[in-house]
């Protein structure tokens, strides 16, 4: 099915703010179009003035251009009253709609309304997902097309644009497969050919019930933005949750989604929304990015408490960045870690009591003191090029196993980053390099001897 004549829509109403779940049906007709080097259109539904505000469609519009869904045409309904207007007064002079008269029931309804004249019949029509549909139009009335020749309603106006835009598939949520009988049968009325159908796969919460936009694992998308998410990760995410590529592969790129996808093999069962399985993907996206876009995310959500440390420096954060890199699912993480304190050390002395120095609280400090007199003196040995960690710990490995690896170690990982928890005192001195291990080795000596 390579065919560059594949239009494509995505049409979001902006009635609030776009959130995860609404990324598919978006992604999904976006990638058919890619593709198949067809169209990708995006059009705006803001025919209802009551619930459609200007932010939310800058809303969505902001969440397409971070995600990377680019489209080749964008329309407003809003501007396009004139064009349903001549639609309606066509169906009307053929008999095919009229202006009914209506008894309103309720303060404020309407005393006419244009409604369509319902042929009444059995309509059938293919899913790709979820197989031949049958329904009989008949309960649904003669329904209403619009308030009046200037306000058209949803069904109508979605029907028009399908046809004037040349939309050849429609991929959407599950919520519109009860409406697809009535636009078909609008769309028979204009002589519009039938787009291709294929409505998604329902989305389920961990409780396996309908995830909802109430559901507080779903945010709105910029949310995820602002949580330190990847864009590829989203889309990634997103595309497995109700389309199968067939093989073992999990984790696809922009690209690959692209020239992966197929419509034929989205799937019928509901998908599972499981935020596991997002940090998951977000994980598996940060660890294939290039170092530099590393360090971009990562120095992002640093604190100036820390870039303005006068130890900050680009070439330090390079080193240690593999070990923030190997701690975090999403960037913002980077904050917290920041914010505890975890990373201050790399970049600044830290600050500590000498009791501190001693292994589980235990012994007392003279007798420590001559195990970082003896650290002291073995590393000033090593030259600056063969200072690795590996080179370290063979230095001091014999010694310490002989006096007890707890006395000697513990106080160098700590008098190094004055933390219970930090990585492991030869990886330390290895990210400080030989002149700032020595500076704080000797800062303890001082400690030591002052609380002596
Ligand atoms: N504007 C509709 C919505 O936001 C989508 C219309 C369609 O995909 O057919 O639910």
């Amino acid at each position: 099915m390579t065919n560059s004549n594949i239009v494509t829509r995505f049409a979001p109403s902006p009635t609030g703010f776009f959130h995860l779940g609404g990324i598919r049906s978006a992604l999904y007709n976006y990638l058919l179009a890619r593709k198949h080097g067809g169209t990708f259109i995006l059009r705006c539904e803001d025919t209802d003035p009551a619930r459609s505000e200007k932010k939310y469609e800058d809303y969505f519009l902001e969440v397409f251009h971070w995600l990377g869904i680019e489209h080749d045409a964008y329309y407003r309904q809003s501007e396009r009253t004139t064009i349903y207007r001549e639609h309606l007064e066509k169906l009307i002079a053929e008999g095919k709609a009229y202006v009914s008269k209506e008894v309103p029931q309720e303060e404020g309804q309407r005393e006419e309304v244009i409604r369509f004249k319902n042929p009444n019949k059995s309509v059938t029509f293919e899913d790709l997902v979820l197989g031949t549909i049958t329904f009989d139009t008949t309960e649904l009335g003669d329904f209403v097309i619009a308030r009046d020749l200037d306000s058209p309603i949803y069904h109508f106006t979605v029907v028009v644009d399908d046809f004037l835009m040349g939309i050849t598939h429609i991929i959407r949520g599950q919520e519109h497969v009860s409406n697809t009988p009535r636009q078909i049968l609008i769309q028979e009325a204009l002589g519009a050919p039938r787009p291709i159908y294929a409505h998604g796969s329902i989305i389920l919460n961990a409780e396996r019930k309908k995830l909802s936009k109430r559901d507080p694992n779903v945010h709105p998308v910029l949310d995820y933005r602002e949580a330190g998410y990847l864009p590829d990760a989203l889309l990634n995410f997103m595309a497995l949750l109700g389309w199968n590529p067939g093989t073992e592969q999990e984790i696809f790129s922009h690209e690959e989604l692209i020239a992966t996808f197929s419509i034929e093999r989205m799937q019928k069962p509901g998908a599972i929304f499981s935020t596991d399985k997002l940090e998951w993907v977000n994980k598996e996206h940060i660890k294939r990015l290039p170092e530099p876009e590393l360090l971009r995310l990562i120095s992002e959500r640093l604190p100036k408490s820390l870039t303005e440390l006068p130890g900050y420096t680009i070439e330090r954060l390079k080193v240690i960045q593999p070990l923030i890199t190997e701690r975090i699912t999403n960037f913002s993480q980077v904050s917290i870690m920041a914010a505890t304190g975890e990373l201050d050390y790399f970049f600044t002395p830290p600050i500590y009591k000498a009791a501190q120095l001693l292994w589980k609280g235990e012994g007392d400090l003279a007798s420590i003191a001559p195990h970082v007199d003896q650290t002291i003196s073995i590393l000033e040995q090593e030259s600056e090029t063969e200072w690795t960690a590996e080179q370290l710990k063979a230095l001091l490995w014999d010694y310490a196993t002989e006096k007890g690896r707890g006395q000697v170690l513990w106080p160098i990982r700590f008098a190094l980053s004055g933390r219970d928890r930090s990585p492991d005192p030869f990886q330390l001195a290895e990210i400080l390099g030989k002149n700032e291990t020595l500076i704080r080795l000797r800062l303890a000596k001082e400690l030591i001897n002052h609380a002596q």
